[in-house]
């Protein structure tokens, strides 16, 4: 009976550490419109992998043959210090990572739970199951298949918001043959709060859950490969360095303030040079040891150039005073204490 084993795959999903967990019909999206229009209006910026595929984005059936059901997963990676929600960085010397990437990158973390439950879910339904997973790498609108499973609503600053759970939370899919038995869609809302527009430092939202991503310090810092427009160094600086990625329109979000609980999942713990580290300790650090302490972080995306890069936007927007890559300190002509990371 599908709903049989829809019930036993949730239950196999929470002992492998996902809450929520839903599942939805294999069907085209809803948003086509908007998506396309989101497209043309230039919003994507650089993301032009966001384009490619874009038929294969907009319906799950064309990723595998005769998919019926998506299971959707999503896993807590609210790991801020006791210090209570937000904790800001009151010292301007240190940098802020986002959330999400102070630990282990969560796709090797997920995509790894996701296989175990696929290959539980198979010898369940049998040899005729089949099924792709994807954690934030296929050609999937995942935030809507998410509400669709009922795992979250759309907020103003376009993250998926769990009413009882906040927004701090990743998320990964199996698109499968199975007819299996389909959650309601989430409902909820941001009512007349507009906290997360008003906060963004660089009004990033240009309009109620419509996001510019040029301006946006998460594209900015991670995905941007040039040169960091000037204008945005002070938002970067003032903000609280953040040097990669930004949560402030999470930060802000009520359902954060009252509803995050810390994960406990060990992985999306913080390490020691994610956590609040000095700007100079990273810039000073060469590109062995940013391969060393950053080896299975999501910070390695941006490369040993790329976190340069933004520590020198934010060293910048907070003087004020050019900062250039040939005025900053190079590694080379640090010593061994270009090495440290002071916490
Ligand atoms: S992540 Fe930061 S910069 Fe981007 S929209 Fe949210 S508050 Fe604005
Ligand atoms: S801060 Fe307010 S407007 Fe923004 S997502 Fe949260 S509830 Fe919605």
């Amino acid at each position: 009976m599908p709903e049989d084993l829809s019930a036993a795959i949730k239950q196999k999903a929470r002992t492998l550490g996902f809450d929520p967990v839903g599942i939805t019909r294999a069907e085209p999206s809803l948003f086509r419109e908007e998506y396309q229009e989101w497209i043309d209006r230039g919003y994507a910026g650089e993301m032009h992998y966001l384009m490619r595929h874009l038929e294969r984005r907009l319906d799950p059936r064309q990723l595998l043959p005769d998919a019926r059901s998506i299971i959707v997963v999503a896993m807590n990676y609210y790991n801020d210090r006791a210090e209570g929600p937000g904790t800001p960085v009151t010292d301007p010397d240190r940098g802020i990572f986002a959330r999400y990437a102070r630990g282990d990158d969560y796709h090797d973390v997920m995509t790894a739970r996701l296989r175990v439950l696929w290959q539980w879910v198979q010898t369940q339904a049998g040899a005729h199951a089949e099924g792709r997973i994807y954690v934030d790498t296929g050609p999937l609108l995942e935030r809507e298949v998410a509400q669709k499973a009922g795992l979250g609503w759309f907020g103003k600053n376009t993250m998926l918001i769990n009413t009882r759970r906040g927004s701090y939370f990743l998320l990964g899919e199996i698109v499968t043959n199975l007819m299996l038995e389909p959650d309601q869609p989430a409902r909820g809302g941001c009512g007349t709060c507009r906290r997360c527009i008003d906060a963004c430092p660089t009004g990033a939202i240009v309009e109620p859950y419509v996001l510019d991503a040029r301006r946006c310090i998460s594209y900015l810092t991670i995905e941007l490969k040039g040169e960091i427009p000037g204008e945005y160094h002070a938002a970067i600086a003032t903000s609280g360095n953040r040097i990669f990625g930004c949560d402030i329109c999470q930060e802000v979000c009520p359902f954060n303030l009252r509803r995050s609980v810390p994960t406990e999942e060990p992985a999306f713990r913080a390490r020691e040079v994610t956590d609040q580290p000095r700007l100079t300790d990273l810039l000073a650090m060469d590109e062995e040891t940013f391969r060393q302490k950053f080896r299975g972080s999501p910070v390695k995306r941006a490369r040993w150039r790329g976190l340069r890069r933004n520590v020198l936007a934010a060293l910048q927007g907070r003087t004020l005073q050019p900062v250039s890559e040939e005025s900053a300190p190079h590694p080379a002509e640090q010593g061994d204490a270009g090495q440290q990371t002071e916490v």
